[in-house]
């Protein structure tokens, strides 16, 4: 996509934008809206429907209905797969509409999100489209007289509580494999990201998906979120959000049907660099790039530098070089390497982990502060901060903004057990021409996913899930259909 094409699309109007519920676009029950405000420049994009209790359960009902009379649950596999299928294409059909609409409403730097959003959303589906049909229940392995079948069925309503950083592809993650399998879903897109995926959602009828097998219900988590987790009818709920946010979805299952939870939560990724590192230079770069692209909103972002003492200095000034060359700023441009901060609460937030770090001991080496405010949007310096001690709150707690916490360490004991001193375990990483202490750091290291001389960049074949705080189950990959299967046993006297 050229420039001109980004620029005409961001001057078009964006629609307020309703529900989707049994097929049908519907207000609040109540008429109620939210306010949209765009990261780019502070001023209203849109409206959303500021949706109610009530209209969470018209959805959940929706779904209900849709899943018990079997419109698609009941169709053969060939036939749900072609409806998938055409979904993919339509969404890298709408790519640029879809990429720019995001973008618009939550500030990530446009040639990531061209890849990562429809790009990536259209990868996934396509992959558990393809996969539906090869998912075979089994014969147990029984004595004479008895046959043992083991049959794999949908669960039935699926709820989907979706975060605004890449709700495109989060929401693929969870839709992929959700509508795969033959469940209904209700989604619950962020506040401040929902225009993309409930347009994306909208496609999903286009592609020929029946009437209320997708619902889509906006508005703020504490109201539609709270009521879609506390649902008698919902039968799996699967987020990906804050831990403070997955708590309460447990505690909600506990206190409704004892649906079943999987989280996907957040992460102080430890980025391990040896001086035995075969590229340093790359290292500084992929390290810069790995915290601070979509201004550090990423799960997985390497936001602890873990750096052996002996090439520190120099390390850490490589890193600052690195930051300091990608460019900052508008996120529809093409050649801008950190977009904006989704919101003007977030940027505080950001701003105030820099402060305590200060005051902890932390010195901040770049960045540090707000910039570009004459443009009315949320931006903020790549920051560094160094001599972050391992206790320090910028080691233990999430940012989820463009801040790296830097520590230096002596030894591989040390480094392993800095890495792991954390509540968390999403994502790491390891820098080292070592084969062995490649190998033996990949198995040191708590956390889902480690990358070994690069970050990031992971595709949909591999599950990404974490261990600890990060969460529980995966998205991604074949294992993501565990979560939206339920097995059944039929034992049958031959
Ligand atoms: P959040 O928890 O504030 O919100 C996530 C979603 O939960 C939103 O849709 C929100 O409306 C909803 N919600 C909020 N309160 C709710 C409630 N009481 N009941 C039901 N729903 C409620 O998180 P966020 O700020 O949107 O997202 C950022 C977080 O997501 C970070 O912690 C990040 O690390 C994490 N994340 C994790 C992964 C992963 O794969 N592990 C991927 C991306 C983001």
């Amino acid at each position: 996509m050229d420039q001109a094409t980004i620029d005409a699309l961001r001057a078009t109007a964006v629609a307020p934008r309703n529900h989707l519920i049994d097929g049908r676009s519907v207000p609040a029950s109540d008429g109620g809206t939210l306010e949209v405000l765009s990261p780019i420049n502070g001023q209203r994009l849109t409206t959303t429907a500021r949706g109610t209790a009530a209209d969470m359960d018209r959805a959940v009902a929706a779904a209900r209905a849709a899943f018990d009379d079997g419109r698609w649950a009941g169709q053969p596999p060939a036939a749900r797969k072609a409806v998938l299928l055409k979904w993919a294409d339509l969404i890298a059909a709408n790519a640029p509409e879809l990429a720019v609409l995001g973008v618009r409403d939550n500030g990530t730097e446009i040639a990531m999100a061209l890849k990562a959003e429809p790009g990536s959303a259209a990868a996934t589906i396509r992959y558990y489209a393809e996969a539906l049909d090869k998912v075979y229940g089994e014969i147990a392995p029984t004595a004479g007289g008895v046959l043992g079948l083991i049959h794999k069925q949908p669960v039935g309503v699926v709820g989907a509580i979706i975060p605004w950083n890449f709700p495109l592809m989060i929401g693929a993650w969870k839709l992929g494999p959700a509508l795969a399998m033959g469940n209904s879903v209700v989604l619950k897109p962020a506040e401040t990201a929902s225009l993309s995926l409930m347009r994306m959602a909208e496609l999903a009828l286009e592609a020929g998906l029946p009437p209320g097998v997708l619902n889509a219900v906006t508005g703020e988590g504490a109201v539609v979120g709270a009521a879609l987790a506390r649902s008698m009818d919902v039968d799996v709920l699967v987020f990906t959000g804050s831990g403070a946010t997955g708590r309460r979805l447990l505690e909600y299952a506990a206190q409704s049907n004892l649906k079943r939870v999987y989280l996907e939560l957040g992460g102080k990724s430890p980025n391990i660099v040896f001086a035995d590192a075969p590229d340093l230079a790359q290292a500084a770069k992929v390290a810069a790039q790995g915290i601070f692209r979509n201004s550090g909103q990423v799960c997985v972002a390497g936001s602890r530098l873990l750096v052996e003492a002996a090439i520190h200095d120099d390390f850490v000034a490589e890193v600052a070089a690195a930051a300091a060359a990608m460019r900052v700023g508008d996120p529809l441009r093409l050649d801008t390497q950190i977009g904006a901060v989704n919101s003007e609460t977030q940027l505080l937030q950001n701003l105030r982990f820099v402060e305590t770090a200060q005051a902890e001991g932390g010195r901040v080496y770049a960045g540090g502060g707000r910039i570009l405010q004459e443009t009315g949007g949320y931006y903020m310096a790549p920051t560094i901060v160094t001599g972050v001690a391992p206790d320090a709150a910028l080691a233990q707690r999430e940012v989820f903004g463009p801040v790296l916490a830097v520590t230096p360490f002596e030894t591989e004991t040390e480094a392993v057990r800095i890495a792991n001193a954390t509540d968390y375990g999403l994502a790491g990483a390891v820098w080292t021409s070592g084969l062995g202490r490649a190998h033996r750091m990949v198995r040191a290291v708590r956390a889902g996913v480690v990358h070994v001389n690069t970050y990031g960049g992971a595709d949909v074949t591999v599950p990404l899930g974490g261990v600890g705080q990060s969460g529980n189950g995966s998205d991604k990959s074949l294992h993501a259909i565990d979560k939206y299967i339920n097995l059944k046993t039929a034992w049958i006297k031959l």
